[in-house]
C-alpha cells in the first residue's frame, strides 16, 4: 500500500510543505493512521520463491480462512514442523478492516462471488433468479468479510453430532476449544469464566452502549415476552441480545489478524497467496476417482427472508459531509460509528412451537437503515436483487428509517448439493441450494414470523416510535391477501437470502456412515495423510452463526494432528 511506502510518503508530504505546518502534520497523521490500519506489512510475506527452492513440507494447509489460519498457526507452534499455508486470495484491505463497512466487501475482489443455480421456487426476486453466496477470498477467508457476530450455537448442536458417533464432539468437549481461541474483552467473573477465557488469540468484544434504535428494538421485542440476555453463548441461548463481536480496538479481528498477523515472522511457516491449481485442463470432468465419497452432498445453509418496518424521519443522513466526518474520525482515532457494527448488533433466538424450549427454531437479525444508507451501503444491489425491488427499497429508505428483520431458519430439513462445473479449478462449482424443498422449513419460518415479527406492529414501543410493518410491493405477490400464509410464502420465495452459512458438504461421521466424508478425527475416509478442517465437516449446521464454530473446528483439528504425530 502506497501510504506505507516511507520514501513515497516523504515525497508527497514534502510537496505540501508550502501549504503550512498544520496541514502537513494532518496529512502525515492521516497517512500514518491509514498505514497502521491496513497495509501489506501487517501480513506474512508471500513465500512463493522459498517454496520453489524447497517444496518439502510436513503439513500443507489449503485455505487461510476461519479454520485454516488457526490450523496453520497451531501446527507451526511446533518449531521442527515445516508448514505451508496456501491461500487463493491476497491480503485484507482497508475496507475489510473497518467494522461498519462489512457488507461493502460483498461483490469485490475479496469475495468469491458465488451464486446458486436458478431453481423454480426460490430467489425469484434476483437478477437471473440466483441468490448471492459471498465467501471471503483473502487471508482470513470469510472471517475477513463477515458480520463479526460471535455466536457459538446451541449446546444441543454438538450433543447431536456426538450422538451420531462423532466421539469427542459433545458440547462439554468442544467448549474448551472455543475458550482456547478466546480473549474476552471484559474481566472474567465466576459466572462468565465457565464460558469465556482470556489470553487467546481472538478478541471477543462485549458491546458498548446501545444505539437508540437498538434500544427501541429490544424494548419492542421484550414486549412480546422474549427475554433480554447478556450473552447467547452462556447458560441459555433463548432470547434477544446485542451480540458479542470479533472486533479489537475498533478494527475487525479476523483470523488473519488474530492468528496470522501475530506470527508473521515465524520461520517454519510459509504462506503462499494467489492459490494453486493444475497447469493444464483435463478432459471435461474426466477426473480419476481416488476415493468414492459423497463430497458436496448434505449442503446446509441458513436461509432467511426479510420483513421490513419503517418510520418517517426528517433531515439529511449519510450525506458526503457525514461520511467524510465519520471516516476522518475513524482513520485518525479508530473510533466512532465506523469502528463498530452498531446499530446492527441485535440478534434473537426463539421457538414458537415450544415456549419453554432450550433450543431455537429461528434466529432474527435486525439491520437498521437510516435514510439514504445506500450512500454508504447498498445491500440490495450488492446481493443482486432485481432493479424493481432495488428501486422500491431505495424509495422507501429515502425519508424513512427502515428496520430489515432477517427471519432465519436455523435447522433446515432441506439439504442441497454442490457439484463441479468443470475440471478447471477456477470455474465456480454449481450450487443447488434447494431451500424450502421440504415444506416444513417454510412453515417454521412463517409460524415464527407471525408470532415474533408481525406482532411487533402492535407493540407500544414501535407505535410510539412510529414504526409500521411495511411491505415492498412485489409484483409476484401483489394480488395476495397480506394476512395470509400464502402471502408470506410468496415473499420468502421472492426475497430469499442466504445468511452466508453454507456448510456440511464434507460431513463428519464414523466409518459405518455412508454419508460421511471425514471421520471424527477429520481424516478423509479411504485416504491417507489428508484431513478436512473447516465448516464443511459439520454433520449438521449449528443453531447460530458459523464463524466461532469454524474457529473451534480449527483449534480442535490442529490439536488432533498434534496428538497424532507428537
Ligand atoms: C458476508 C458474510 C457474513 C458472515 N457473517 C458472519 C457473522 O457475522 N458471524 C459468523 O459467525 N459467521 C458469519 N459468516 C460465516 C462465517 O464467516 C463462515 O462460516 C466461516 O468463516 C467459514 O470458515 P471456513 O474456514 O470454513 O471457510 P472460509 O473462512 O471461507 O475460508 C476458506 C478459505 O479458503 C480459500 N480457498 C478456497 N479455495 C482455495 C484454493 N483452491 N486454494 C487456496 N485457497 C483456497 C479461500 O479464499 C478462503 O480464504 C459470514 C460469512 C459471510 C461470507
Amino acid at each position: 500500500m502506497w501510504a506505507c511506502d516511507s520514501a513515497l510518503t516523504t515525497e508527497i508530504v514534502n510537496s505540501y510543505q508550502v501549504v503550512g505546518s498544520l496541514f502537513v502534520q494532518t496529512l502525515q497523521n492521516l497517512l500514518a493512521a491509514q498505514c497502521a490500519l491496513s497495509g501489506d506489512h501487517l501480513w506474512p510475506a508471500d513465500a512463493t520463491e522459498a517454496v520453489i527452492k524447497d517444496p518439502n513440507y510436513d503439513f500443507i494447509v489449503v485455505g487461510a480462512g476461519s479454520a485454516g489460519a488457526v490450523v496453520a498457526n497451531r501446527l507451526s507452534e511446533i518449531s521442527h514442523w515445516k508448514v505451508l499455508l496456501v491461500e487463493a486470495g491476497g491480503n485484507p484491505n482497508l475496507a475489510t478492516e473497518i467494522p461498519q463497512l462489512f457488507y461493502n466487501n460483498i461483490d469485490t475482489s475479496v469475495d468469491w462471488g458465488y451464486k446458486n443455480q436458478p431453481q423454480e421456487s426460490i430467489c425469484r426476486g434476483y437478477k437471473e433468479k440466483r441468490c448471492s453466496w459471498p465467501r471471503g477470498k483473502t487471508l482470513g477467508g470469510s472471517s475477513s468479510v463477515n458480520g463479526m457476530f460471535y455466536v457459538r450455537g446451541n449446546k444441543l448442536d454438538y450433543n447431536e453430532w456426538a450422538a451420531k458417533g462423532n466421539y469427542g464432539w459433545s458440547y462439554d468437549e468442544v467448549l474448551e476449544y472455543f475458550k482456547k481461541s478466546e480473549n474476552f474483552s471484559d474481566p472474567l467473573t465466576e459466572e462468565t469464566k465457565m464460558y469465556h477465557n482470556k489470553g487467546g488469540y481472538l478478541n471477543v468484544q462485549k458491546p458498548g452502549p446501545a444505539h437508540a434504535f437498538e434500544e427501541i428494538i429490544i424494548k419492542a421485542v421484550t414486549e412480546l415476552g422474549v427475554k433480554e440476555l447478556d450473552d447467547v453463548n452462556g447458560p441459555t441461548q433463548m432470547g434477544i441480545t446485542r451480540a458479542y463481536t470479533t472486533i479489537k480496538d475498533g478494527k475487525r479481528h479476523s483470523t488473519a489478524k488474530a492468528f496470522l498477523n501475530v506470527i508473521k515472522n515465524r520461520k517454519n511457516l510459509h504462506v503462499v497467496k494467489n492459490g494453486i491449481g493444475p497447469k493444464k485442463h483435463l478432459k471435461h470432468l474426466n477426473i480419476e476417482v481416488k476415493a468414492d465419497l459423497p463430497v458436496g452432498e448434505n449442503l446446509q445453509d441458513h436461509v432467511f427472508f426479510p420483513i421490513y418496518y419503517s418510520a418517517p424521519v426528517q433531515g439529511s443522513f449519510n450525506t458526503l459531509p457525514d461520511i467524510t466526518k465519520s471516516f476522518t474520525e475513524y482513520i485518525l482515532t479508530n473510533k466512532g460509528i465506523l469502528s463498530d457494527t452498531s446499530p446492527h448488533k441485535i440478534i434473537a433466538f426463539v421457538n414458537s412451537s415450544d415456549p419453554v424450549a432450550t433450543s431455537p427454531e429461528v434466529q432474527f437479525h435486525y439491520v437498521v437503515f437510516p435514510p439514504h444508507l445506500a450512500n454508504l451501503l447498498d445491500l440490495h444491489a450488492k446481493h443482486g436483487l432485481n432493479n424493481d425491488i432495488h428501486r422500491k427499497f431505495e424509495e422507501l429508505n429515502e425519508n424513512n428509517i427502515v428496520i430489515m428483520i432477517y427471519n432465519v431458519l436455523l435447522k433446515p430439513k432441506s439439504t442441497g448439493r454442490l457439484i463441479l462445473n468443470s475440471t478447471n479449478p477456477y470455474d465456480h462449482p454449481l450450487i443447488f441450494a434447494n431451500y424450502f424443498q421440504e415444506p416444513e422449513d417454510l412453515k417454521v419460518l412463517i409460524r415464527n414470523a407471525k408470532e415474533f415479527i408481525l406482532t411487533l406492529n402492535d407493540t407500544k414501543t414501535f407505535k410510539d416510535a412510529g414504526f409500521k410493518l411495511t411491505w415492498l410491493e412485489l409484483e409476484a405477490c401483489k394480488d395476495l391477501n397480506k394476512n395470509t400464509d400464502e402471502f408470506l410464502e410468496c415473499v420468502a420465495r421472492e426475497l430469499t437470502f442466504s445468511l452466508y452459512h453454507p456448510c456440511c458438504t464434507a460431513k463428519m461421521g464414523p466409518s459405518g456412515d455412508k454419508t460421511a466424508v471425514v471421520d471424527p478425527q477429520l481424516r478423509v475416509h479411504k485416504t491417507q495423510g489428508l484431513r478436512v478442517i473447516d465448516a464443511s465437516i459439520m454433520p449438521s449446521v449449528v443453531r447460530g452463526n458459523t464463524n466461532a464454530p469454524s474457529i473451534m473446528i480449527g483449534e480442535k483439528g490442529a490439536n488432533m494432528i498434534k496428538q497424532f504425530y507428537l
